[in-house]
Parts: C-alpha cells; structure tokens; sequence
C-alpha cells in the first residue's frame, strides 16, 4: 500500500488474486524462493505522457496518456487502451494486472499491459476524436511494436479510434505493421468476430457454468449491464443462444424491455447514432421504459453480465440479483463486482464467473488477430467463431478443473488465479531473474 498509494482499484485487484493463489503457494515453494509474488505485482514498465491537442474552436487541452507493460513473462505485452474521464495510473494498473492473468489463463503466448488517456471522447467530433488519437500514438509509437507490445481497444476507443491510431503509427514509423494494433477494421488488416469477441465470449462461458449445473440459456431471462462494444454482442449471442436480455443500460440509466431487447434498434442507437440509451426506449415503445440514474441489477434475472466498468455490482446490488433468482453472473466487464458483492454472490451459491475468465474472448480473438496478421492470412466468420468458443469452453475447463485439483469446486475465481499464476509462475521461473 505504501509503495503505490492512492491506487485503490489497483490494490483491490491484487488482493483479490492474492486471496485465492495461496494453496499454490503452498505447493510450489520453488516459486516463493523466487519472489514470484513480489515479482508478479510490479510492473516490468509504466509509461506516463503528455497529450496535448486542439479541439475544433482552436482551444488547446492537455491530457495524460498511459501504458503500463505488465508482463512479458508469456509474450509481447497485450491489452487495451481506455479513453475515459475517470482514468488514472492506479486505473491503468489494476486493468494491466487483471491481462496478465486473462492472457495466461486463454493459454496463448501474450503477456499483459494496459493503457490509455483521461480524455473523454462524449460529444467530440470525429476530427477532435482524430487530433487526440494522433497525438496520443505520436508519444505512444516509440514503445510498441509486434514484437514489444500490441495496444487494442476499452472503454472509449473502438474500431474509429484504432483506425486513427493505426494511421498515425504507420505515418510516423513507415512500416505496414499489421500487428502492432488489433480491433482494426476488416479492410486493413482487421480479424472477424474480433468485434464480437469479448460478448460472444462471455455468453459462451457462461453457457458453460449452466451447462455444469445442468442449466442452459434457454426461456432464462438476462440483464446486461452497459450498451457499448462488450454488452451489444454480449445481447446478441444470448438471444442466439436461447435467453432473452430484458435490460441493458448506460451510465444514465436502463432500459428495461419484458419482451426482449430490439438488438438492430439497440445497434442503430448506440453504434450509428452514438446516442444515449434513453432514445432507444423512446423508439421502442409499447412496454419498454427508460428508468434515469438508478441500477440495472433491480431487474430480475435469472443471468447477469455485467459489461460496463469496475465496481458496478455492489453488495445491495447482488443482494437484490439473488432476490430476483439470479444462478449465474458472468463479468463481461473487467472487476465490475465489488468484493463485498462477490461474496453475496458466492455464498447464495450463485455460479460467478470473474472477468479474467468470462471476458478473456476478445483478448484471445485479438491474439488470433496478431496470428492472421503474421501469416498474411484472413479467416472466415464460422471459423473464428469456432476457435473463440473453443478457446472459452478450455478457459472453462481449466477454471472448473483447477478449482476442484484445490479442493474449491465450483469456485471460478480460485481456479481462475491459481490456473492463471501458475502458468506465469512456471514461464518466469524458466526466464530467470529478469
Ligand atoms: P464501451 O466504451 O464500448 O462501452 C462501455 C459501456 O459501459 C457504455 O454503455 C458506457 O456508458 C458504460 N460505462 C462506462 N463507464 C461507465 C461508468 N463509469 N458508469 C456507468 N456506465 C459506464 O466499452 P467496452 O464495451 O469495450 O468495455 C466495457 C467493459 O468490458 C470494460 O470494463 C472493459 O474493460 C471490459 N472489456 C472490454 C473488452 C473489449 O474487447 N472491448 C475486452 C475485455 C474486457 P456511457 O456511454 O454512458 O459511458
């Protein structure tokens, strides 16, 4: 605590994985002789920059860019850029400390790191949203690369951002370097299912958790937290799959909607328009409502995907899921349940599949992105589906399989760090000291 103080979200990240890895601790002295914990918990490289750009009046502004590379233990640094107001180091760190962990867990050979900017894309143009994504990669180029460390989008930076960045870093490096980037469009060099991964990645482990219960999507009713990239296709592999998602929401309010969310309606709001979800209740209508400023989990469901942001299911919250018969929660988003609200969880019995597992599919997609990119190669749709849900059904296993090698079945979040530390542990004993 006193070494990084004030990074709070950080600090509840690292305990949580702490908590849960001790019986392999216990196991493997050989990894406490090499200060494997001290080691996993310090970042390899933190990057902070200024970002100064000019908006569309000719004002200038001064935001500060983030990277943290986490962990090369497995391979090149990997994960995400966010563009949120609320984003500050600790933010960056407790995301770049969860990759490490997702990536070792999709048993492919990418390390960990995370990034971004307290710049807030709402109600920019595309040309201001344009002049701050080059600005940005203008100090960011110089520490990524194929073969160093492959950014891809969060919160606030989507296929138009990674467009603009992947432009610029080509611009100032002159090299058509596919996979320095992943999320890029499928005109130039981008990978299908990649938009769809994370959600469709999501629905699948979840799809799982009921299966080992005996349970299936089918006539179950969903809540899904957030309308951005991970809650669309989060919505339309459930409603595939056989549930019905009867709320969704955004940082406003929700909408709830008894018969189903209109997914093209939905699409058309947040994705065309890049309105607020208010309108899509206004255009739905008959029964669907848009309830401002209160929380989405007062719906009942009997599955809920949380797939906004960090701390977003509280205690009360879960208290009310599991009064409205909610079985199983899986976090498309990265630690949207509160400790406290985790616990409720876990002793109502609820099945809890925590985001390093459940949300791994857009990250695993990515790496087959940067394999398809390597070999100047490009998938179809069918087959890279099949490989995401593959890969997700393994994540699976390997959680529910570790969980019961430890004497905690059905614990996802055990399985999910032990499993994951344990391949990072192994990689960096191998490497030495370094
Ligand atoms: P988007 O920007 O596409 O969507 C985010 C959604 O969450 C929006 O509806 C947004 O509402 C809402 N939201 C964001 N911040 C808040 C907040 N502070 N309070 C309430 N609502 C909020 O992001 P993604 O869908 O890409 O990411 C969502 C989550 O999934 C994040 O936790 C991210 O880290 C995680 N994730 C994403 C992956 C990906 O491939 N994109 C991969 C793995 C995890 P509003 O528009 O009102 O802000």
């Amino acid at each position: 605590l006193a070494r990084n103080p004030g990074e709070r979200e950080f600090h509840q990240a690292v305990r949580e994985v702490l908590e849960s890895i001790g019986p392999a601790v216990d196991k493997h002295p050989e990894y406490a002789d090499a200060k494997i914990v001290e080691r996993i918990c310090e970042p390899e490289r933190q990057i902070i920059f200024r970002v100064p750009w000019e908006d569309d009046r000719g004002a200038i502004h001064i935001n500060r860019g983030f990277r943290v590379e986490f962990n090369s233990a497995l391979g090149p640094y990997k994960g995400g850029l966010r563009f949120h107001p609320s984003v500050l180091l600790g933010t960056v760190k407790f995301l770049g400390f969860e990759q490490v962990f997702k990536n070792a867990l999709t048993g492919l050979p990418i390390g960990g790191g995370k990034g971004g900017s307290d710049f807030d894309p709402k109600g920019r143009s595309d040309r201001e949203v344009m002049r701050f994504c080059q600005s940005f990669m203008t100090e960011l180029y110089r520490h990524i690369g194929e073969y160093t460390d492959v950014p891809a989008g969060d919160i606030g930076v989507g296929s138009r951002e990674i467009g603009y960045l992947f432009g610029q870093y080509k611009r100032i490096t002159n090299r058509y370097e596919s996979g320095v980037l992943t999320g890029k469009g499928l005109n130039y060099g981008g990978a299908q299912v990649r938009r769809e991964a994370t959600g469709y990645g999501c629905a699948f482990f979840v799809e799982e958790m009921l299966r080992a219960r005996g349970e299936s999507f089918d006539g179950k009713d969903v809540v899904v937290s957030g309308s951005g990239n991970v809650a669309i296709y989060s919505i339309e592999k459930v409603h595939q799959l056989g549930g019905r998602v009867v709320a969704c929401s955004d940082s406003s309010g929700f909408v709830h909607d008894p018969k189903g969310i209109d997914l093209d309606l939905l699409k058309e709001v947040k994705e065309v328009r890049r309105e607020r979800i208010s309108a899509y209740a206004g255009e739905r209508g008959g029964d669907a409502t848009f309830v401002s400023g209160r929380s989405v989990w007062e719906v009942p469901c009997a599955v809920a995907l949380p797939s906004a942001t960090q701390n977003e299911i509280d205690e009360a919250d879960a208290l009310a899921l599991v009064k409205g018969g909610c079985v199983a929660v899986g976090e498309g988003a990265n630690m949207p349940t509160t400790p406290a609200g985790a616990r409720v969880l876990q002793e109502a019995g609820v099945a809890f599949g925590p985001g390093k597992a459940a949300n791994a599919g857009g990250v695993a997609t990515s790496a087959l992105e940067m394999q398809q990119n390597a070999s100047r190669d490009s998938w179809s749709f069918a087959h890279s589906e099949e490989r995401l849900r593959d890969i997700m059904t393994g994540i699976h296993a390997r959680c529910f399989e570790t969980a019961q090698e430890y004497g905690m079945p059905g614990n996802y979040v055990a399985g999910a760090n032990i499993a994951a530390y344990a391949r990072v542990a192994e990689a960096m004993l191998a490497l030495g000291l370094v």
